[in-house]
């Protein structure tokens, strides 16, 4: 059973609170799965946003489970998987894709100084094309009104690979320190480095820094040696490495709130 097919059983089987935040140009569900503990700290968790990067869908199918049984604070919203166009794309055309059905990079048409990053480009193309303007597709545009729906305190990206965190969008330097703390939080839990953006623009995490001024951070899962897509084989150590992301990320947020 591929990955898009065992997000649909586990939707039909999912017990708590659930839904459909969009749909694809090929009609594929969006679906988010909720598991609230307390009302705050309220957090959104996307990934496989690119489609290559379909491991991080596995992940999050096991955040979802874990967190279920987790002693924790917060409501987590988790998305295991924005691009489920592109994901069948990298299943069974080509496994190198990025982007949507629509041969768009979902993340890089966010509209946050969208279309001035170092390798956007302005044709369709398998990874990078920025589209004809911002939110021009279904899956930016169902995740940016799920999150002003939602209003979270904070956003987590999951990406592959590189066992990297990304936490800065030209914040003010208050927000900066803030967000740093919190990125250190996820390294010393991860193991994983915290890297500055450069030239990355246009990006959900971008979005949500510079238009709701909260937290984001972009997680890059899997070690740089591994080729693309990353294989079932590596999900044992990206687990172990991500367990505790979610946790560590609410109560970080829990502790700003105080
Ligand atoms: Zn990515």
């Amino acid at each position: 059973m591929d990955i898009l097919s065992k997000i649909d059983r586990f939707y039909k089987n999912y017990k708590y609170e659930k839904g459909i935040i969009g749909c694809t140009y090929s009609h594929r569900n969006i679906y988010y799965f909720c598991v609230k503990k307390t009302d705050a700290p309220r957090i959104i968790v996307q990934y496989s946003i690119h489609a290559r990067e379909y491991i991080t869908a596995y992940l999050a199918l096991k955040h979802i489970k874990d967190f279920l049984k987790e002693k924790s604070r917060g409501t987590v919203y988790f998305i295991p998987c924005l691009n489920p166009d592109g994901v069948q794309i990298a299943l069974h055309k080509n496994p190198l894709y990025k982007a949507n059905g629509r041969k768009v990079d979902l993340n890089v048409n966010f509209d946050a100084k969208w279309g001035t990053g170092a390798f956007n480009k302005t044709t369709p193309d398998d990874e990078n094309y920025i589209g004809q303007y911002p939110f021009s597709e279904r899956e930016t545009v169902a995740i940016r009104d799920f999150t002003y729906k939602i209003k979270p305190h904070g956003t987590i990206s999951y990406h592959a690979k590189g066992e990297e965190i990304y936490y800065e969008f030209f914040q003010t330097e208050r927000d900066r320190k803030r967000d740093l703390k919190i990125a250190e939080a996820i390294a010393k839990e991860t193991g994983y480095k915290i890297k500055s953006t450069v030239g990355s623009v246009g990006g959900y995490k971008d979005w949500c820094i510079e238009k709701l001024k909260i937290p984001s951070l972009t997680i890059e899962v899997g070690n740089d040696g591994l080729s693309h897509p990353i294989g079932q084989e590596s999900l044992g150590d990206i687990y172990k490495k991500n367990k505790g992301v979610i946790k560590v990320f609410t109560e970080e947020l829990w502790k700003l709130s105080l």
